[in-house]
């Protein structure tokens, strides 16, 4: 298999290309040839988009955007375990995790179609201004133009659809560059789109790295917004150079999750294995530090070990597998060594902590101090650490001690007290009795602090691809 862009519907993908190899995280096999997009090639898919933009989707009612959103939320429920596959075979996802990015995937279009036709505006009370008699004042949301979406190789359906799908309800046109990692699930979308009616030019595809396509999209003048979501330094790079464009960044974090005495041991156990170990904790919201109040910490700590150490590592093929390889040799050693620095400054490995080719056997530390990278950095990986607090000032605080805030998990009977520590979380998401990893596509989603810019989740991505627009007018008494 080799592919390449899609630009005004038409695949560039010669033979004299630049080409990458995609290698399968799971068995290390060559599975597609990408042939690299020039800086020629994005600057026609800008120009392309501009001008399909002032042409066309500028004047796409919103009926017709709705109804090519729905065709295609159709078509990929009819198509979904292609799409399942896919993902396993590039991103080395277990099946039932990839299962349900799909799942999620056609919601994602499915709501972006459905609020499509409820983009209302306002009419202002002109007279509430002294001399603003019989004036009439509209309040309208309009679409930016050209927006650039970069996404990550984690969920690369769902991250890039909760982009694109927003994008087109709000009747803006997309450059869509996705990680270079997972490019065949970008290809495959970007083809349903167009099967589906979206007309060619408003989702156009650039296929590279980050450094040699992305850089440039993020500085090209005829972009208005950059949709990004990814890692810290890039973000901050992107911020950096995006000029005058709207910026939204949907970063990493170190999630915490806060587990008081009164919670069910066993049940909140089961959660935060799936919290810290799905996708082999290559989630943006992994559980990553989890805070047990110290009179039932033994106890957690023994059953978390045990329901732990009795997943199954495998090929993400197979239906009964939780953890297989994370998506480079490079990313499962660099993980690795923190919990290899971790333990020579004092940690203590409850479980796992070893590597076998690409896959990090999921592990738990314990006996951590907050200067050690598996804390104070987002570690990507399989790896959660367990500590003790005893009061709730204490653990509000250790939890609030981090430069990033995305989402938090809360765990207690206590209403009262949930919600306290859910306000003084400093934090752009905060869960009760659920972990921090559980997200739904329809909640505003993003972080504070280090974690990002603006918000996710469809109607706010709207929000965020469309400007307000103000009319007025002066009329006859
Ligand atoms: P990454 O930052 O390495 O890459 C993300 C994208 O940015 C890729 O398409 C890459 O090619 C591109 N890129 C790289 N350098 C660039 C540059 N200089 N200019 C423009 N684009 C550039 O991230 P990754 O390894 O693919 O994904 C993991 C990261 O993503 C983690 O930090 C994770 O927390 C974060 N993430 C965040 C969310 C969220 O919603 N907050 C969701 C998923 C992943």
């Amino acid at each position: 298999m080799r592919i390449g862009s899609i630009i005004h519907g038409e695949e560039r993908n010669e033979e004299t290309r630049e080409t990458i190899d995609i290698i399968a995280p799971h068995g290390q096999k060559k599975i597609a040839e990408l042939a690299l997009a020039t800086t020629e090639d994005l600057n026609d898919a800008v120009k392309d988009c501009y001008d399909t933009f002032h042409h066309t989707m500028k004047y796409m009612p919103a009926h017709e955007r709705a109804d090519i959103l729905r065709t295609t939320a159709d078509m990929l429920e009819g198509q979904a375990e292609e799409f399942v596959e896919t993902i396993v075979h590039e991103a080395g996802k277990p099946l039932v995790y990839a299962r349900d990015e799909i799942g999620r995937s056609i919601q994602v279009i499915r709501f972006a179609s459905e609020l499509v036709k409820h983009m209302t505006g306002e009419v202002l009370p002109m007279d509430a201004a002294v001399g603003g008699e019989h004036r009439l004042g509209l309040v309208k949301r309009r679409p930016l133009g050209v927006v650039g979406a970069i996404t990550p190789f984690n969920f690369p359906l769902n991250l890039a659809l909760h982009k694109i799908a927003p994008a087109i309800a709000g009747g803006n046109t997309i450059v869509f560059k996705p990680a270079e990692k997972t490019p065949i699930s970008a290809y495959n979308l970007v083809r349903l789109f167009q099967a589906a009616g979206l007309p060619d030019g408003v989702l156009n595809l650039v296929q590279g790295t980050g450094e040699e396509v992305g850089g440039p999209l993020v500085e090209h003048d005829n972009v208005h917004k950059i949709s990004f979501t990814g890692s810290l330094p890039v973000g901050r790079t992107i911020l950096e150079t995006a000029g005058f464009k709207k910026v939204t960044l949907e970063l990493g974090s170190n999630s915490p999750n806060i587990v008081f005495d009164d919670a069910t041991i066993k049940d909140t156990v089961t959660e935060l294995v799936k919290g810290a170990f799905a996708f082999s904790g290559q989630a943006c919201i992994s559980a990553q530090r989890v805070y047990v109040h110290s009179s039932i910490y033994d106890e957690f700590l023994q059953e978390y070990v045990k329901q732990t150490e009795a997943l199954t590592i495998g090929d993400p093929s197979d239906e009964d597998t939780d953890i297989g390889p994370m998506i480079t040799q490079e990313e499962a050693e660099r993980a690795k060594e923190w919990i290899d620095d971790a333990a020579r400054k004092g940690a203590t490995i409850a479980t796992g902590g070893t590597l076998d080719g690409n896959v990090l056997s999921p592990t738990i530390m314990t006996d951590v101090q907050d200067h050690m990278k598996i804390i104070a950095e987002e570690v990507f990986a399989p790896i959660v650490s367990v500590i003790p607090f005893k009061t709730e000032e204490e653990v509000v605080e250790w939890a609030n001690n981090s430069v990033y805030g995305l989402q938090a998990g809360v765990f207690t009977k206590d209403i009262n007290r949930a919600m306290r520590v859910a306000e003084h979380l400093e934090i752009g998401g905060v869960w009760i009795n659920e972990i921090s990893t559980y997200r739904q596509d329809n909640h505003p989603y993003g972080g504070v602090k280090q974690s990002g810019i603006g918000k996710e989740g469809v109607k706010y991505a709207i929000e965020d691809t469309t400007e307000i627009k103000f009319i007025g007018a002066k009329l006859e008494p």
